[in-house]
This record gives structure tokens, C-alpha cells and sequence, in this order.
């Protein structure tokens, strides 16, 4: 690594050694960038990657609510606005109890350059809190959402911050923080995006993370005159992104083996067809009851618990093509990705954000097969989110049809975008790179443009 860029990666080190999510994103894209450090000299005359790693602005707050037996809960709410450089900060509200700051600033910053490949208007931000919607009753996360809205609403607005959903934060929850935020305020615009389609919402915003992540995966394979059709697939999570990722899979003819959920993996080889998702997404968005239950009810199908003290996840040790981990950060560590490719993995496609460690990172990338990375691949469901945006300004709301096809093509623009950087400033197939160097040639221009602010 070149000199400056070394030293921006050893003053992230340095002031938050307890941040190891940042420090692995940041890490990550520096390899990426080092090479433009000489080709493209004013990043380092002005300062943009020192500027890039520091958070313009870090919001963290206490969330009181009571509980189903009057007692009050203390919860910490954040919003990391990481920067606004290309538009409003725009990024998603994760409610998990491992949030914390290196987490949300990890996800603030990728999606910082995940946003500039849509070609939307854009910043990028990310927030959330520690509360845990699991085992919690309907009341309790609407008194949540509406305490973590209280506070929150004074940091956003359409024109500043468009927050949306993210882990733990679906239609139910999106909905009761756009409520206390209309009665806050007394205005119906659109501050959060992921909202129900009679109250603003755009269609197929719940389908565009795991539609998008298909098209990408696609769209790659056609460059190889290969096809998703009859071919067999891994998929892990079982929450909007994975079911999404699945149903759109079966549209294109593939045969899906594997899903997963916090406490195991379901191995099923007849397949997960139509009618297993609609079991699938009844029992996570309705009963909200864990995959356990999926092998009850199809006895074809295996479940293995994760065992804490396991050095792999089996459903990453199963034969199949393509595989697409949905479920969350490092979720594909080095030995994991070597059973990948032992198995004859040939395509990667990141729906979670940065599900490979650093060192599966490399045992992918060394394989030679084709890595998808998350800042493009996932970048479907924020692009919906900016079509949201801008049916909101508009006051009008698009067919599904439209938002599909804009959907679609978005998602080719940002594969051409990735592949023709990466032959340019890396190598041919290096997705990793070009996604990186794209997203950030552009948010670098637009900070230079903007000077020192
Ligand atoms: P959901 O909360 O809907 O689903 C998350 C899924 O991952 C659940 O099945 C959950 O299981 C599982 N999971 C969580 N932690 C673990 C773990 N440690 N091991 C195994 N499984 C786990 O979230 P989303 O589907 O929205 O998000 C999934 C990923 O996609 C995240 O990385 C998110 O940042 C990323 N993403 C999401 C976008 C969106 O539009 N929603 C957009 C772009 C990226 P359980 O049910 O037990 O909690």
C-alpha cells in the first residue's frame, strides 16, 4: 500500500482500535483505492480519503419506552450521516442487539458508495439501536418506534437524511416511526422510505435487495454466457433479503437448496419452491417463528442448529453453483469460503453486507470465480428507496412494472459501471475493485467540487 494511503488506514487504527467492523470496511476499500493514489493525484492533495473515514456528522441518543408490564427499558438509538457529498443522506435503520458504532459506521460508509453506483442523488448514512424486536409484542415495538422517532425526527427531513429499514426494521416498524414522525411534525412527506404502498410507499421496494441482487448475479453470468436456469443455489437468511433473493431465483429457473436463520441452517435437496417461501415468509414476517419449524413441515429437508463452538457454517459445506449469503456481517470466514469453492462454487453474490472476513475475502478473490460485492449488488433496495424519493417529490406513485424496470436496468447500468472500472484500474472480473473505485471516483469528484467542508 502506497504511503498516504497507509496512513489514513493507521489513523483509523489508531483513533478507534475498538471499531473492528470500520476498520475491516475501511481496510477493504483502501486496497481497492491505493492504486488511484498516483493516477488520480488530487485525492491525496485534498485530503478526500482522511475526509472520507470521518463521519460528518454521529448522532447517539437514549431511547426510553415501556414495557408490556409498565416497566421503562432503556434503549441507545443512533444515525451515523456519513456524507452528503452526492445528495441526502440516505441508508437504513438496523435494530439488532449487536448494534453499535463501529457496526453502523461500517455500514454508513459502504453504503456511502453503494448509493453513488445507483446514480441517484444520494449520501450516505446508517442508524439504529440495540433494541431487539424479537419476543417483543406489537405494542412494544410501536412504543419502541415511537421514542426512537421522538429524538430522531429532529435529525432528518426529505431534503437532509431518508432513513428506511434494515435488519429488524421491516414494513411494521417503518410505519409506526413515519407515524409519530407526521404527528411530531404535522407533515406527510416522505422522511423514511420502505413505507406502505397506500401511505406513500413505492411497490417493489420490499422485493428490490434480493430482485436487484439477482438481476446483478445475472447480468454477470450472461458476460460468461452461463444462465442462472436449473442451476443449484445457496442462500442463507431467511429475512427480506433472502426471500426476496429466492423468489427471484426461482422466477429465473434455478433451484434453491439452503436458507438459515440466528439459530440454523435448513438443508432442503428437493429444492424450496413457491410453496415452501410462502411457508418461509409467513412464519418470519407473520408468526415470527424460527426455520426449526421448516423441517418439521417438509420432512425432506435437514436442520443443524448452529453450534457456537463450530468453525464453519454448514450451509456454506453444500455442492452447488452460485451461492448469495443474506444474513449478515462475516458471516463466510476463511475456511467456509474454502468449503465454497472445494464444492464448486462459482459466483458469490453479496445480498448482506460484507458477509466475508477479510481472509475469505482473499480466498475468493484468489479462486478466480466471480464476487459480486455487496456496495453493488445490494445496491437494488436503495435504489428503490431514491425511486421512493422521487415518487414522493412527485406526489405520484409508479406500477410495479415501472419500478421493476427502472430496477432492472439499474442494476445493469451499476454492472457495466463495475466491470469497465475494473478493466480500467484493476483487472478484468475484479468486482471488488471496480466497485469500489467507481463509487469512489465519484464521491471524491463531487467532495473536491464542494472544498473543504
Ligand atoms: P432481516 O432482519 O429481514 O433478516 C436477517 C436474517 O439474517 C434473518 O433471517 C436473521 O435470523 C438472520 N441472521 C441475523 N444474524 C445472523 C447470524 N449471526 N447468523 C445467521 N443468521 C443471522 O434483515 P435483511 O434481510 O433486511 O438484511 C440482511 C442483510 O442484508 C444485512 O446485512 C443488511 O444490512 C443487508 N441489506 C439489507 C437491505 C434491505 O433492503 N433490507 C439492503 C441492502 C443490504 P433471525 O430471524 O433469527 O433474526
Amino acid at each position: 500500500m502506497h504511503d498516504a494511503t497507509q496512513k489514513v488506514l493507521d489513523h483509523v487504527i489508531q483513533l478507534d482500535p475498538n471499531q473492528p467492523e470500520f476498520i475491516q470496511a475501511v481496510t477493504s476499500f483502501m486496497n481497492s483505492v491505493d492504486s488511484l493514489v498516483e493516477e488520480v493525484p488530487q485525492i491525496v492533495y485534498h485530503k478526500v480519503l482522511d475526509r472520507m473515514v470521518e463521519p460528518e456528522r454521529v448522532i447517539m441518543f437514549r431511547v426510553p419506552w415501556f414495557d408490556d408490564d409498565g416497566q421503562v427499558q432503556i434503549n441507545r438509538g443512533f444515525r451515523v450521516q456519513m456524507n452528503s457529498a452526492i445528495g441526502p443522506y440516505k441508508g437504513g435503520l438496523r435494530f439488532h442487539p449487536s448494534v453499535n458504532l463501529s457496526i453502523l459506521k461500517f455500514l454508513a460508509f459502504e453504503q456511502t458508495f453503494k448509493n453513488s453506483l445507483t446514480g441517484l442523488a444520494m449520501g450516505g448514512g446508517k442508524g439504529g439501536s440495540d433494541f431487539n424486536p424479537k419476543g417483543k409484542s406489537d405494542g412494544e415495538v410501536m412504543r419502541f418506534c415511537q421514542s426512537f422517532m421522538t429524538e430522531l425526527s429532529r435529525h432528518i427531513g426529505e431534503d437532509t437524511d431518508v432513513p428506511a429499514g434494515d435488519m429488524g426494521v421491516g414494513g411494521r416498524e417503518i410505519g409506526y416511526m413515519y407515524g409519530q414522525y407526521k404527528r411530531l411534525q404535522n407533515k406527510s412527506v416522505g422522511i423514511l422510505t420502505g413505507k406502505g404502498p397506500s401511505f406513500g410507499g413505492s411497490f417493489i421496494r420490499p422485493e428490490a435487495t434480493g430482485y436487484g441482487l439477482v438481476y446483478l448475479a445475472a447480468a454477470m453470468l450472461e458476460a460468461e454466457n452461463k444462465s442462472l436456469y436449473g442451476k443449484d443455489c445457496l442462500v442463507s437468511g431467511s429475512g427480506n433479503v433472502a426471500q426476496y433473493t429466492v423468489e427471484k431465483l426461482l422466477h429465473m429457473g434455478a433451484k434453491v437448496l439452503t436458507m438459515s436463520d440466528s439459530s440454523g441452517v435448513i438443508i432442503d435437496p428437493s429444492g424450496i419452491d413457491e410453496k415452501k417461501l410462502a411457508f418461509v415468509k409467513t412464519l418470519k414476517n407473520v408468526r415470527r417463528g424460527r426455520m426449526a419449524e421448516y423441517a418439521q413441515q417438509f420432512k425432506e429437508a435437514t436442520y443443524l442448529p448452529h453450534n457456537g463452538s463450530s468453525s464453519t457454517n454448514p450451509l456454506w459445506d453444500v455442492k452447488a453453483e452460485y451461492a448469495f449469503p443474506c444474513a449478515t456481517q462475516n458471516e463466510i470466514n476463511e475456511l467456509d469460503a474454502k468449503n465454497l469453492i472445494a464444492n464448486g462454487i462459482k459466483l458469490v453474490a453479496e445480498g448482506s453486507n460484507m458477509p466475508t472476513t477479510l481472509e475469505a475475502d482473499h480466498v475468493l478473490m484468489d479462486s478466480g470465480i466471480l464476487l459480486a460485492p455487496g456496495k453493488a449488488s445490494n445496491a437494488g433496495g436503495v435504489a428503490v428507496s431514491g425511486l421512493e424519493m422521487a415518487q414522493n417529490s412527485q406526489r405520484l406513485q409508479w406500477t410495479p412494472e415501472q419500478v421493476d424496470q427502472q430496477l432492472q436496468q439499474i442494476m445493469k447500468n451499476i454492472y457495466k459501471n463495475i466491470s469497465s472500472v475494473a478493466e480500467k484500474y484493476s483487472t478484468k472480473n475484479n468486482f471488488v475493485d471496480g466497485a469500489n473505485i467507481a463509487g469512489f471516483l465519484k464521491v471524491s469528484d463531487a467532495m473536491i467540487a464542494q472544498g473543504y467542508v
